[in-house]
């Protein structure tokens, strides 16, 4: 495992790709230059590029080992996906299932998987192509979709382009193999593993709670993309389906965990994606500092 730990619950991630993305003013639509130029100091080289001034981002899952359970959190893009409206994600061949399996955990072995959401970076690997057709990748697992989440996509894929061919092929065949189970924005997977439903990125968007021998880690998915949304957390980005609401829910998160104990994980973070929220960013503002 990548070595973080939740008060016993250990933490591994596997990772599909991690790179020079973009640049943030055209990530963030809010952000101007010098405000983003302030954040370089702490921000480069791990999660911006000195080169280029572009943000750096992973794209990854995180697998938590309890004494009952493997789940995996979020489930990226995937292999062989049809996407021609993303050629960076079409038809592509990641390493990801030998990253799986180099933490020691095999797809029958996943018990649950939670995509934070149902973005087309968040459900690929839920199935995968066998003689022509997708199917559940792990097959011993429950598949958790939160409900308002999934019935969103089931009305706008019909209309969204993009989001489509996620849908048809990485959620639906889930449902139709009878893996998935629809729940409500607080449910409790086991004691001390519980969903906080924190809307605006997506209508369903959950965090996972995990708290455990005095610990408390959040799975927060795309409730910030990158870092720099930590002091700025008034920064949506273009990927926000509700800006308006993502910009209060994600205010409203980093006021409530800056300067505590709790462990944030987010979805796209460089480095190890996991750490806390402190003081001393640049104008008084909070800024993050991953676990090592
Ligand atoms: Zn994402």
């Amino acid at each position: 495992m990548t070595g973080l730990n939740i008060g016993g619950f250990a933490v591994g991630e596997v990772m599909e790709w991690k790179g020079v993305y973009r640049d943030p003013l055209e990530m963030y639509p809010d952000a101007t230059k010098p405000e983003v130029d302030r954040h370089r100091s702490w921000l480069e080289p791990h999660s911006i590029d000195p080169a280029t001034g572009n943000v750096i981002m992973a794209f990854r899952s995180y697998l938590i080992r309890t004494e009952r359970l493997t789940i995996l959190v979020d489930a990226c893009v995937g292999n062989d996906k049809e996407r021609p409206v993303r050629p960076n994600w079409h038809r592509q061949n990641w390493p990801w299932m030998d990253n799986l399996r180099a933490q020691g955990v095999e797809p029958e072995e996943i018990d649950i998987v939670m995509c934070t959401h149902l973005h087309t970076d968040h459900v690929g690997w839920n199935t995968k192509l066998e003689n022509g057709r997708w199917v559940p990748t792990f097959p011993n697992a429950n598949y958790l979709f939160h409900k308002t989440e999934y019935e969103y996509w089931e009305e706008e894929h019909k209309t969204q382009d993009w989001a489509r061919d996620a849908f048809l092929d990485s959620v639906l065949p889930v449902v139709d193999a009878g893996k998935a189970t629809m729940v409500t924005g607080d449910h409790e997977i086991d004691t001390g593993l519980w969903l906080e439903h924190t809307p605006g990125h997506t209508p369903g968007a959950v965090c996972l709670h995990a708290e455990h021998g005095g610990e408390h880690g959040i799975f927060c998915g795309d409730l910030m993309h990158h870092p720099l949304q930590v002091p700025e957390s008034q920064w949506s980005s273009m990927f926000c389906e509700d800006p308006d609401m993502s910009r209060t829910t994600r205010m409203a998160f980093v006021d409530r965990h800056a300067e505590t104990n709790t462990m944030i994980l987010p979805a796209h973070f460089a480095d190890v994606g996991g750490g806390h929220i402190v003081g001393g960013g640049p104008d008084g503002k909070p800024k993050f500092e991953f676990a090592r």
